[in-house]
């Protein structure tokens, strides 16, 4: 009876697999495709399977091609995010680490990569988590065998911090031992250890607080909290297994002492002087400036460490808006990372990371391209995303409206594909979890 069954479904499920199977044609009012400076019009994206095999006109639409019409649209490259803690779930989130086991975390954070997906980011850098084990290695693992639907993950599983850091749990007793949000760890000996251990299971980044941070508890962002010693270990220990170090800096002598010892990535950046920038223009140092999260909490009493936000939003932020402008002029690369966590934040919120940068002095059509070519080359995918051309993997993104005339169109995203395969469309819907699973 039950192989009856089986034997019945089975034309419907190929005809099903055929569909899918068929090349897709995007047709939007215009393309904005990573590379040039001005959006692409009368421009038509063709998708064959998980990749892009054609950009042009009208004429590149091959016979028995799906078309999906997307009037009134802008079609670009899906966003990058290369600063997230996904499975950060609440805004005070040193608390909220110590109240959720990692597979609570991990359910929250899934549940928030998929929201972010549907609004537009089809690859997020996971910079630690606040995890005791690496819970967003298990996802990136489901995902990647098409368990569930989410982003393209990578990243670190924690971040490393000094004991007191911005990694530690500064505000207990002493007589309280609980494992901290971050990996605490002191001197070169230790640094290597951990860095092998996060290897070992999964991080293909190194994260490390170089400095004080602005949301930990009893630290301060202007001090710098690994010395150059450590910094070095930690990059040569890293870099000899080619993977990459991001260096959490908002001190300006951490900034440059990061920088000197070969970090692939300034994250923040906040007292970054005149020849911090030099020094990252010559060694081609990406800044991922982080800047909107501060104005999401500028005000009220989410964070325990309110105070310092505060501080900052009052007079830390126009020298940095400025300061960013200044290192993009002299030809620093500038990434985009959010930072705002996992399920608590409204992924709506994201895009305005990119609208900041404008009023940082890039051009809407530079900050886009923050959020997508430039972010792959921070992560080296630069060979499979972060344009919309021939070859590359279909991850796009669809907003209404033009978003080179108001970055605002960038909060009204309609449509979404991944690896070819739509996941928010104006007319379908959303598919997330609950696919047909066909474990790669
Ligand atoms: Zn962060």
């Amino acid at each position: 009876m039950q192989r009856r069954h089986v034997l019945f479904l089975l034309p419907a499920l190929l005809s099903c697999w055929q569909a899918a199977a068929e090349p897709v044609a995007l047709v939007a009012d215009r393309v904005i495709d990573g590379v040039g400076n001005k959006a692409r019009i009368n421009t038509v994206v063709v998708i064959d399977g998980e990749r892009i095999i054609a950009v042009g006109d009208r004429s590149a639409i091959p016979a028995g091609a799906k078309v999906i019409q997307l009037p009134g649209q802008t079609l670009m490259p899906g966003f990058i995010n290369c600063h997230e803690h996904p499975l950060m779930y609440g805004d005070d989130y040193q608390n909220a680490h110590l109240q959720a086991s990692s597979a609570y975390k991990a359910l929250m954070g899934l549940a928030a990569l998929q929201r972010q997906l549907l609004a537009g980011w089809t690859t997020i850098r996971v910079m630690g988590d606040a995890d005791v084990y690496y819970a967003n290695q298990d996802i990136r693992k489901t995902i990647d065998k098409g368990v569930f639907i989410g982003p393209r993950l990578t990243g670190a599983g924690h971040y490393l911090s000094i004991t007191g850091g911005g990694g530690d749990v500064n505000y207990f007793s002493p007589e309280q031992r609980v494992i901290a949000d971050g990996l605490v760890v002191d001197g070169p000996e230790e640094i290597r250890k951990a860095i092998r251990e996060e290897i070992k299971y999964g991080s293909d980044w190194i994260k490390l607080l170089v400095t004080g941070a602005y949301q930990s508890v009893g630290d301060d962002p202007r001090n710098v909290a690994f010395s150059p010693e450590e910094l070095q270990a930690a990059v040569s220990e890293a870099n000899r297994h080619n993977v990459p170090v991001a260096a959490h800096a908002h001190a300006t002598e951490g900034i440059k002492q990061a920088v000197a010892a070969g970090v692939r990535s300034i994250e923040h950046g906040t007292f970054i002087d005149d020849e911090g920038i030099k020094m990252m223009a010559a060694k081609g140092t990406f800044l991922v400036p982080t800047i909107y999260i501060g104005d999401y909490y500028k005000e009220g009493d989410k964070l325990r460490a309110q105070d310092k936000q505060d501080e900052y939003a009052t007079h830390g932020r126009g020298k940095f808006l400025a300061a960013v402008g200044r290192a993009h002029k002299q030809g620093v690369k500038i990434a985009v990372g959010v930072d705002l966590g996992g399920y608590m934040t409204p992924p709506v919120v994201f895009v305005r990371e990119m609208a900041v940068l404008v009023e940082a002095g890039l051009t809407p059509m530079e900050a886009i391209q923050a959020g997508t070519r430039v972010g792959a080359e921070l992560l080296r995918w630069d060979d499979r995303l972060g344009t919309v051309q021939s070859g590359k993997l279909a991850d796009l993104v669809a907003v209404t409206g033009n978003p080179l005339d108001d970055m605002k169109a960038l909060e009204h995203v309609t449509f979404v594909m991944i690896g070819g395969r739509v996941v928010k469309s104006p007319g379908g819907g959303t598919t997330l979890a609950g696919i047909l699973a066909q474990p790669r």
